[in-house]
């Protein structure tokens, strides 16, 4: 069986779009038909060389995803043909059946655990959660990165309650699922923070109270007159170490909590002040907004059927075939679109 994919050859050239010979699957793994995928940073940072040296190169790539599973290999008991699933990079229960190798004109093709990137993929059975047939297989590709990411930053890590304040640092894709939770969780204010205008209107829709334009405003300032204490609570989404510093001073004494969520490039290190750690501030790190796909998948899909997320943003965008996937990432990178979604039905 041959699928249509697009391959990284090379950091910083275009990725190619070839038809892959697709391996017997091995114990633990599943063929699925992949209907949707998401286009995230990381696989910005992936293409441009950003994550330092990469040993799996060529490769395929996409870490978010939707499909129909196609077919079961032996020990698989999570799914089964037919069942519509979200693809994600987040591990759940089942067997950890590792990557896989494809081939082109005899040459090695490596993908990873899970790959999205492609119209068939095999995938790992821990990266697979069944979702209803009737939930939208486009929505459903963004469960599998952005939503358990941007929520989960707000339900499993900071976990605000009713009427504490938050600042968003970056509304793209990942930021803005983050003011929804926030938002969910009657946060007030929100205040969102980007460069980029129409970011900023997105959020605004979204449920943000106030928005700063850090390219106009300075954020600190406009912060501190918001909230002159500091704000209960920041999210860094931008994976910019300048920002991480700025998110840690916009937090309250005592108490206050800033959750990283922003990939830095390789090898970048994040300088800060320890008087603010002095002034009873945390730091939370995160794994995909410590989701745990079994036990928040469907409640982030019921989230969405109950109409408690507005994802419009996402959603209404025109989708990009396959042969588009250099543009969604470069419209991405140009911060053009906050999540780029690739229909793979349409070449
Ligand atoms: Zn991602």
């Amino acid at each position: 069986m041959k699928t249509a994919a697009a391959v990284l050859t090379e950091p910083n050239r275009p990725l190619e779009i070839i038809d892959l010979e697709v391996p017997k699957l091995r114990r633990g793994q599943v063929l699925v038909d992949v209907a949707f995928s998401g286009v995230c940073h990381t696989q910005v940072l992936e293409w441009r060389g950003y994550r330092g040296v990469d040993p799996y190169l060529p490769h395929c790539l996409g870490h978010e995803g939707s499909g129909i599973v196609l077919e079961i290999g032996d020990g698989v008991t999570k799914v089964e043909r037919d069942d519509h699933v979200i693809l994600s990079w987040i591990k759940g229960s089942g067997i950890s059946a590792g990557g896989s190798v494809y081939s082109w004109r005899k040459q090695r093709i490596n993908a990873g655990p899970i790959t999205t990137f492609n119209r068939v993929s095999v995938v790992s059975e821990d990266r697979l959660t069944i979702v209803p047939s009737e939930f939208s297989l486009k929505t459903a590709a963004l469960v599998g990165c952005a939503l358990p990411t941007g929520l989960g930053s707000v339900f499993n890590v900071a976990r605000p309650i009713s009427g504490q304040s938050i600042a968003i640092f970056g509304v793209g894709g990942v930021g803005l699922c983050t003011a929804m939770a926030a938002k969910v969780r009657d946060c007030t204010p929100i205040i969102a923070i980007d460069l980029v205008e129409q970011k900023l209107e997105l959020a605004r829709a979204i449920g943000a109270t106030y928005l700063i334009n850090a390219s106009q405003d300075s954020v600190l300032e406009r912060i501190f007159q918001i909230c002159p204490d500091g704000v209960d609570f920041a999210v860094e989404a931008t994976g910019r170490t300048n920002v991480m510093c700025q998110a840690l001073e916009a937090v309250r004494p005592r108490g206050g909590a800033v959750v990283v969520i922003g990939n830095a490039r390789h090898g970048e290190m994040w300088e800060l002040d320890p008087k603010q750690l002095n002034l009873g501030k945390r730091i939370f790190g995160t794994w995909g907004g410590d989701s745990q796909p079994d036990r928040d998948y469907l409640r982030y899909c019921d989230l969405v059927m109950m109409g408690s997320l507005n994802l419009d943003a996402f959603l209404a965008p025109p989708a990009y075939p396959l042969n588009g996937v250099n543009a969604a990432l470069t419209d991405l990178e140009l911060g053009k679109l906050t999540r780029p979604i690739i229909d793979l039905s349409i070449l």
